[in-house]
């Protein structure tokens, strides 16, 4: 492919660029529970109008545009007194929760190096539950994650096993407030205790949960504190880009003081182009993530997220409810927030998920791992909330139709071929193999994911991440 001969005018360009979306999922339809995290159309505007006007203004140097650094250090500033952080608190704008993640991770890092020199392999204590982002940062930073059963009934972070984990090498403690997978708090006090009792860090990631909870606790949810306001938490992330509405790469890193924040910034003076001194993983980045956020943020205001809350809340617990009392269908915790993931002992989730694609709706299927069965994930949205009833109308007509389906004999073929392969060499050629088994052969994903999921459902993780790799390295090819 090349660049086109000759310019084309404003509106061919921008038309090709609609067309392309007809095949995207249809998240306007509020029939999403997953991905786009609507507030509606007017917030969406604001948003994107706000987004447009900073679009080249240029983050790489705050001294440059003062406004960038006003809107980045209110929306701290907002984010921390939000989370009952005190004077002393700090933080940074960045691209989203794996950012905000892996520069605590970071901070963790360069602090340890710092404090304790005599730790040459770091390790982070990680819960099943807590996100991939925590691992991804391990392996970019290169400090170890240890994982660590949770509780199978509440799928929270088990206090006692994450005690058990810490070695003379551990500098980190994590907790999720909530976890993605189940919607649950974990036990932030206790966590968090043993961090300051033995003097480590304890990161709380409110990605997902750390913008809603004050709300959710506001409208009298029984919410425990799982913030600042807990002694031992050093650090957290929360995410505007999910249920603040803002536009996607908008999240915040904090920090209880700038004595740990130091161990994030990043400069380099030994090469001969400008200063660079870089809070944040990117050097050059737009002003639109960040002036898009501080919009929303004044756009729907406390009263409005109070409202937006009050309708997520509200409709989570009528699904909870409503999934209950579907015969076949149990939650796989009780979610704290607006959260959720139910599992079936007689029914395969994954065909669950194809009938109700099949009804219009997109929901999110999770794999099993440790503690958690296979289970499908919602996360609750205002567009959702109209549409409860007809979803577990659905929902029961899915999971009737679904029992019927056969499970797909390709999961039990591959788990007796990956049981004859233990101890050998996993190969390009043999994953290629096992995609083919699943008709993965080209790109295009098939519209029932079902037997795809079995697949991935029953080998071991390291084989699902090098099938994901090997699928990855295919999906993104040029056109020739
Ligand atoms: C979404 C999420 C993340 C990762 O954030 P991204 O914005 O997708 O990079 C981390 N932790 C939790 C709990 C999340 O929900």
């Amino acid at each position: 492919m090349r660049i086109p001969a000759r310019g084309a005018g404003q509106e061919s360009v921008l038309g090709a660029l609609e067309g392309f979306r007809a095949d995207d999922l249809k998240w306007r339809t509020g029939k999403a529970w997953a991905y786009v995290f609507d507030a509606g159309r007017e917030a969406e505007e604001v948003c994107k109008k706000a987004y447009a006007a900073y679009l080249s203004e240029n983050g790489l140097d705050p001294t440059a545009f003062p406004s960038l650094l006003r809107l980045e250090n209110e929306i701290v500033g907002m984010m921390a007194s939000h989370l009952n952080a005190g004077p002393e608190a700090v933080g940074n704008f960045t691209s989203g929760g794996t950012e905000s993640i892996m520069l605590a991770v970071k901070s963790a890092r360069d602090w340890a190096r710092e404090k304790h020199p005599e730790i040459r392999e770091p390790e982070m204590i990680l819960p099943h539950t807590s996100h991939a982002a925590f691992q991804k940062a391990g392996h970019y930073l290169g400090v170890r994650g240890v994982p660590v059963a949770v509780d199978s009934e509440t799928m929270r972070a088990d206090p006692g096993a994450v005690r058990a984990a810490i070695t003379p090498n551990t500098i980190l403690l994590v907790a999720s407030a909530t976890s993605y997978a189940h919607g649950v708090i974990d036990p932030i006090g206790e966590i968090a205790a043993l961090a300051a009792e033995r003097g480590l860090l304890c990161h709380v990631d409110g990605c997902i949960g750390g913008f809603v909870l004050p709300y959710f606790r506001r409208l009298g949810a029984p919410i425990p504190d799982f913030d600042f306001a807990v002694r031992g938490v050093t650090s957290m992330s929360i995410d505007l880009h999910k249920y603040a509405f803002a536009a996607k790469g908008a999240s915040v890193v904090l920090y209880r003081s700038k004595e740990l924040r130091r161990h994030q910034i990043y400069a380099c003076s030994t090469w001969t182009g400008y200063t660079i001194v870089n809070p944040t993983v990117q050097s050059t980045k737009s002003g639109g993530p960040l002036a898009g956020a501080w919009a929303v943020l004044h756009f729907i205001g406390d009263d409005g997220y109070l409202e937006l809350c009050r309708r997520m809340l509200e409709a989570t617990r009528e699904l909870a409810a409503g999934i209950e009392r579907i015969d076949g269908l149990r939650l796989a915790a009780q979610p704290d927030g607006n959260l959720l993931a139910f599992a079936s002992d007689t029914v395969s989730v994954f065909h669950i998920a194809d009938e109700m694609t099949e009804r219009g709706w997109h929901v999110q299927p999770q794999l099993a791992f440790a503690e958690s069965p296979a289970t499908i994930h919602l996360s609750v949205n205002p567009s959702n909330t109209a549409w409860v009833r007809e979803f577990l109308e659905d929902l029961r007509a899915s999971v009737a139709a679904a029992r019927l389906l056969p499970p797909s004999p390709l999961a039990a073929m591959a788990k007796t071929a990956v049981s004859s392969l233990a101890g050998v060499e996993i190969s390009e050629q043999m994953i290629e193999q096992l995609l083919a088994m699943v008709g993965l052969r080209d790109r295009a994903l098939p519209k029932r994911m079902a037997p795809i999921h079995e697949l991935m459902n029953v080998i071991p993780p390291e084989l699902r991440s090098k099938a994901l790799i090997h699928f990855a390295n295919g999906l993104f090819t040029p056109p020739r």
